[in-house]
């Protein structure tokens, strides 16, 4: 049974017949559309990728520092300002104290403490002390209870400088951290009488703070920390670490040097972070803003994923465009792969395929090519099927279309009736008029027994001047009939030579007289001969 070819599937020709096929790698024209596609797309995605990640790694780590290094210095620009405006607003009235301060009169001082606490706004208390260290007048408060705020420490150490200082910060009594700033007074000849100074409250709300703000992060995880001269943590966003000391910071190392600048940094946690740091000298704290690397890492991280998120769509597009443009392209070549195989595998089927036009040039000129070629195969096929069937002098059956057409027939146990005809005395034709008249005398007689049969009976030449009739379905009388009809037709039949010819036909029926194509060849023969003893130009049957 012959198995249904599906078009599409080209499977038409068993891999393993095809010489040029065997152990070697067949690629669809889809299959490599789509790994081109997928393998361009991924490697333009990855480069692209690749090379916006390092350029905005190195922009982000570059911005960053630099955000952070002019951070700490603003900060530590606008920090000394204040610095040296608080201590501008002690130095100011120095002189005014100097000047009364032989006079012993309390109440002035106290005045003059009051003055310089409304008016700076700075100090959490202002106070004067006399050369021996010992505050004498307060504000707000009196000398008996309020000087809490004063470090007695901080106190010592600047009476004994007997210069301007600024302590390093303190928790006051009241729990805040504190510092001192604290202006020499000096009387005529230069001698010391005492000093002036004030509190400054480091705790919210405060003048520190008030810079900074209070929430110190930013949605970057950047933000700022100062230390003092010591490496103690005066400021920072996380209030458990305020008064920790972290001098083995390597950027508070750096600060105790007084350098300011910029770097990768990482602290003693183990966490890295981009640092900016400036070093202030009003006080000479220093202050610090970083981001952490890995918040930064995180955002690049996001970035890239949304990169990918929004190029699979475009993706998943270009995909199937591609794969239906890769179908689009080598369906005409596997429809004409199929066609020219269906077309091998069947040469007697005379139709030659249609030639179905292509957008796509190539496939079009290819199509038209192979069909027309296989148009021709076809017509030259069937001309050589013909000229293998057909006597080429009458144009009659052969012997073998005959053969063909008998085997058929006795194989489908039809009944039918074998005539042979037998042009009587043709010798004599050819010795007479010659052997080019004998040919016309044949063709002619091959015309009238084709024109005298039905449709339904065969006629051909077997050999020399004797031709076989089949004729299906016939009786003994409806035979007898038929071959009568022929030896009339013939005989009375004129030739363009005006030759007169008659034929004698011998007939045997199947299967009435054999079944067998030999049996009745043999019967038809012996009929024949005695026609042409009873006299020729007869029938018998
Ligand atoms: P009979 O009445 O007994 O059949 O006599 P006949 O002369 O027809 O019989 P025979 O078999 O002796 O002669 C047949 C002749 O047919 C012999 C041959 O020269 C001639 N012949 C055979 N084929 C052709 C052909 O193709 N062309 C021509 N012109 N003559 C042919
Ligand atoms: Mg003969
Ligand atoms: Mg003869």
């Amino acid at each position: 049974m012959r198995k249904q070819k599906t078009p599409g599937k080209n499977k038409s020709i068993p891999r393993n017949k095809d010489p040029y096929m065997k152990n070697k790698i067949r690629v669809s024209l889809r299959g490599l559309f789509s790994m081109l596609v997928v393998l361009s797309f991924l490697l333009t995605l990855g480069i692209t990728l690749l090379s916006s990640y390092r350029a905005s790694n190195e922009l982000m780590f570059e911005r960053t520092l630099e955000t952070n290094r002019s951070e700490s210095e603003r900060v530590s620009r606008t920090m000394n300002t204040l610095f040296v405006s608080i201590r501008k607003s002690l130095s100011a009235f120095t002189g005014e104290i100097a000047s009364q301060t032989p006079k012993h009169d309390a109440e002035a001082l106290r005045e003059k403490l009051k003055l310089i606490y409304r008016s700076s706004g700075y100090f959490s208390s202002v106070f004067a002390a006399d050369a021996d260290g010992k505050v004498v007048e307060l504000f707000p408060g009196t000398t008996d209870s309020d000087t809490k705020l004063i470090d007695a420490d901080a106190l010592e150490k600047a009476s004994g400088r007997k210069a301007a200082a600024l302590s390093s910060p303190y928790i006051a009594q009241g729990g805040e951290m504190t510092v001192l700033m604290t202006e020499p007074v000096y009387g005529q000849g230069g001698v010391y009488l005492g000093m002036i100074g004030g509190t400054i409250s480091l705790q919210e709300p405060n003048l520190i703070s008030g810079i900074f703000g209070s929430n110190g992060v930013d949605r970057n995880g950047s933000y700022y920390y100062i230390v003092d001269s010591e490496g103690m943590l005066i400021y920072h966003p996380d209030k458990t670490l305020i008064g920790r000391n972290i001098s083995d910071n390597l950027v508070v190392q750096r600060l105790r040097r007084h350098e300011s600048g910029s770097g990768e940094i990482t602290n003693m946690q183990g966490v890295s972070f981009l640092a900016g740091y400036t070093y202030v000298s009003a006080n000479r704290w220093g202050v610090v803003s970083q981001t952490p690397i890995s918040v930064l890492m995180e955002q690049q991280q996001e970035q890239i994923r949304r990169t990918l998120a929004a190029s699979i769509l475009p993706f998943v597009g270009l995909a199937l465009g591609t794969l239906f443009l890769a179908r689009r392209l080598a369906a005409p070549f596997v429809l004409l792969a199929d066609q020219v195989v269906r077309a091998a595998k069947r040469p007697q089927d005379a139709s030659i395929p249609a030639v179905r036009r292509h957008w796509n040039r190539e496939a079009d000129l290819l199509n038209r090519a192979v069909l027309l070629a296989v148009g021709e195969m076809k017509r030259q096929n069937r001309d050589l099927i013909d000229s293998a069937m057909k006597d080429p002098l009458t144009g009659l059956m052969n012997r073998r279309a005959l053969d063909e057409a008998l085997e058929k027939m006795e194989g489908d146990n039809r009944p039918f009736s074998l005539l042979i005809v037998d042009i009587d005395r043709f010798k004599t034709v050819n010795d007479r008029y010659g052997h080019t008249a004998g040919d016309e005398v044949l063709k002619a007689v091959a015309h009238t027994l084709e024109t005298t049969v039905e449709a339904r009976d065969l006629c051909g030449r077997y050999g020399g001047e004797e031709f076989v009739v089949l004729l299906p379905g016939r009786s003994v009388l409806e035979t007898y009939e038929m071959a009568e009809r022929l030896r009339e037709a013939v005989a009375t039949s004129r030739n363009k030579l005006r030759i007169p010819v008659t034929v004698s036909i011998g007939a045997a029926i199947s299967p009435l007289q054999s079944s067998r194509s030999e049996d009745l060849f043999e019967l038809a023969d012996q009929a024949l001969y005695r026609a042409k003893k009873g006299g020729r130009n007869c029938v018998v049957v």
